[in-house]
């Protein structure tokens, strides 16, 4: 790792700066060596921690440098290290955590939106329940009704701790299933069969116009990408609607007469989570995780995918399976 590394002496002037922390604090170091750490201009919140450092003192904080997050570390060398007259050097070293610190925040949204996903359905099958069990309900079609509501609940979260397990498996880079090569015309003709009756409860019309296609991969994820794929643009599609889906020795290609997505909702659809109409993908009974699972499967072999997408027109979603 590289890392910054300056050295004040007994007159908090600077006395040793390495080549990272010139680089990074964008210094002269000949217009710098001598002279008091206020040159260093880190900002007024390390000049205020450096003023009053304590001799025995540490202090470590995040400063963010250029978009970037660096964590400081400011101690003071040890009288066993130096010479006596040195004593009261403090070291300041510093190093790039940007990753580690990005990671953490995704983790934590992460469980944050597991743990509500999870949660709002559970309270709605617990307030049910308790309807049912205290004998609020007594006629027949509203406990019917109840029992619908609650067994659509638990489906919903199994489609959500579903999809989650397949996110964590696919992030893992764990091999599930054998490497083979696919057949992934019949693999496509395969999907759109099993999603042919939402299709229809729109009337929403499957074009295809798909050449022969090898892939070596494994199947399952094959069937994920596509499936994610087409019954996006089903769900998202208008009543009477169609699609067409494409496939050649290169590409896989599914197009939509569908809603569309807004410009600056595009980057955002493949985050864990995100979806730009909550209530709409809820009653159609997504997770908001299918294009995160289709992005990490890209992502696994090397796929590239891009997105056209106009408002109320449509959208286009293309893997590329070569990168030429
Ligand atoms: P979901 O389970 O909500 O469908 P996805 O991760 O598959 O989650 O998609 C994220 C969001 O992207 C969706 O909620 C939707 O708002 C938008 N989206 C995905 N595919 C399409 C599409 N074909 N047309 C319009 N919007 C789409």
């Amino acid at each position: 790792i590289e890392e910054g590394f300056i050295v004040l002496d007994e007159n908090k002037n600077i006395s040793v700066v390495n080549r990272y922390a010139i680089d990074i604090l964008d210094l002269h170091k000949d217009e710098i060596l001598g002279k008091n750490f206020v040159f260093l201009a880190l900002g007024n919140d390390v000049n205020n921690k450096l003023y009053n450092f304590n001799e025995n003192g540490y202090s470590s904080f995040d400063l963010t440098l250029n978009g970037r997050i660096f964590l400081f570390i400011i101690t003071k060398i040890g009288e066993d290290y130096t010479s006596s007259h040195d004593k009261t050097s403090i070291v300041i070293t510093f190093f790039d955590v940007t990753e580690l610190r990005l990671n953490d925040k995704m983790k934590r949204e992460f469980f944050q939106n597991a743990s509500h996903e999870l949660k709002t359905p559970l309270t709605t099958v617990i307030a049910y329940e308790g309807m049912i069990n205290n004998n609020l309900l007594d006629n027949p079609k509203e406990i019917a009704n109840a029992n619908e509501v609650i067994l659509k609940e638990a489906q919903r979260m199994k489609s959500v701790i579903d999809d989650m397990l397949t996110l964590s498996q696919i992030e893992s880079g764990a091999q599930i299933s054998e490497i083979t090569t696919i057949d992934a015309k019949s693999l496509v003709l395969y999907v759109i069969d099993s999603l042919e009756v939402l299709a229809k409860e729109k009337n929403i019309k499957i074009k295809t116009n798909l050449r022969e296609c090898e892939l070596v991969m494994e199947q399952m994820d094959f069937d994920r990408l596509v499936r994610n794929l087409i019954s996006n643009s089903i769900k998202y599609n208008k009543a009477n609607g169609s699609i067409k889906v494409t496939l050649t020795e290169n590409y896989l290609r599914v197009e939509d007469t569908g809603i569309g997505i807004k410009e600056e909702d595009i980057p955002r659809i493949f985050e864990r989570f995100y979806r730009v109409d909550k209530g709409r993908s809820r009653e159609q009974g997504g997770t908001g995780l299918g294009l995160a699972i289709v992005k990490h499967i890209s992502l696994k072999y090397n796929f590239k995918i891009s997105i056209h997408s106009k408002l109320g027109v449509g959208t286009k979603f293309i893997v590329l399976f070569k990168n030429e």
